[in-house]
């Protein structure tokens, strides 16, 4: 098992990343100030394991209880949330409650919420079950919920006391929720250092296989790097905009196709359009940028850039909400471990740099 801190002033926490590691972690846990408990998990999490998550939570001498929602993005809604607040409130839940989000980005960020608002911020947990969640969404305290169409609109920064990603529960993920955490992963390595990106070149394949020791090093080596940025810049006030590598993009992708395709997916292609636009600005050099397009690569793309509007594509990057004065702001690549943030680049930059990718990605 491997402890990592998330050395925040005002609130520090450690996450735990290991192989059946839950129930100790609970077990050590000082709960003396805590009443209730509630989990909330999602529908297919729920059919998988409300027997092993019993079963575990049982090394807490507490009071509690289990609140599933509809598996799904559409559940990361204020309806969802109105019915939590009601389960709370209906079964007496007070300030020294605690919730415990075990599962993907979609509990995480809703129950994290939750936690952050019910009676002004009650205790909670984060148990990432999905790569995603563990590489990235689980840490950092980002929380909140979509709103009119407009994914994370309303939310609040909110750390939780630890968070504990453990293995056993990710080995029935389905294949297409391991690539969308591998394109974060794949995120980490480019703001890394050689060593992490040659790793995860040379281990790529079995990783995609499933195998649970390199995934568990994977892990480790992208919390590290999200913790040590969030750290610096728990607010996303300057270097923490470092983290949307790829994102600019990946929004713009999501956005047009109505969020038909996994996050992981668009996140991936926008890290083959950041680094084409990265080459075309002159900030990277030709012999790394040819390296980095064959690592990207080796996953299947599953945008197609080629049957997409463009133009319709660049109004939907505009409208992403970390633009100012109607200029869009890309997070670009210098080299591994070098990124520039901030950097405004013309339309026709933008537009050639989607013709590129077709001819990189989609022509293999
Ligand atoms: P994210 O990719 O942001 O973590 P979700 O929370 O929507 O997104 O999770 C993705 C999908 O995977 C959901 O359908 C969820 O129910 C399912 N899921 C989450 N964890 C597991 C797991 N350990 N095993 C099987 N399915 C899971
Ligand atoms: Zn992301």
């Amino acid at each position: 098992m491997k402890k990592i801190d998330v050395k925040l002033k005002t609130n520090p926490y450690s996450i735990f990343v290991g192989k059946n590691i839950l129930s100790g972690i609970l077990k050590k846990h000082d709960w003396k100030s805590v009443s209730k408990i509630l989990i909330i998990t999602d529908s297919n999490i729920a059919a998988l394991y409300t027997e092993k998550i019993k079963k575990i939570f049982q090394v807490v001498p507490k009071e509690k209880m289990m609140f599933v929602i509809k598996a799904g993005e559409e559940s990361k809604s204020s309806k969802t949330l109105s019915e939590i607040y009601s389960f709370l409130i209906q079964n007496n839940y007070g300030r020294d409650s605690f919730i415990v989000a075990l599962g993907g980005g979609v509990v995480g960020d809703i129950s994290g919420y939750a936690a952050a608002t019910y009676m002004r911020g009650i205790s909670y947990c984060q148990v990432p079950t999905t790569l995603l969640a563990a590489v990235d969404s689980s840490v950092g305290g980002k929380t909140g919920v979509n709103f009119l169409k407009t994914k994370n609109i309303v939310g609040a920064f909110y750390q939780p006391k630890f968070v504990v990603a453990d293995l056993d529960f990710l080995t029935t993920l389905p294949a297409e929720e391991w690539t969308c955490g591998l394109g974060e992963v794949l995120k980490y390595c480019f703001l890394s250092d050689s060593n992490s990106i040659n790793y995860f070149q040379k281990n790529l394949e079995k990783i995609l296989n499933n195998d649970l020791m390199l995934i568990e090093k994977i892990i480790i080596d992208s919390v590290k790097i999200k913790s040590a940025v969030v750290t610096q810049d728990e607010k996303e006030l300057g270097l923490r905009q470092i983290l949307n590598l790829g994102h600019t993009f990946a929004h713009g992708f999501e956005s047009l196709l109505k969020y038909k395709i996994k996050h992981g997916e668009a996140v991936i292609a926008g890290i083959g359009c950041s680094i084409i636009l990265s080459y075309k600005i002159g900030i990277l050099s030709k012999e790394k940028f040819l390296n980095f397009v064959n690592l990207i690569k080796m996953f299947e793309a599953k945008i197609n850039l080629k049957k997409l509007n463009k133009n319709k594509l660049y109004d939907a990057m505009l409208k992403d909400k970390k633009n100012k004065l109607g200029k869009i702001k890309f997070v670009l690549l210098k080299d591994i471990g070098q990124v520039l943030i901030g950097v405004e680049a013309d339309k026709q930059q933008v537009m050639d740099t989607f013709n590129d990718y077709t001819y990189y990605f989609e022509n293999k």
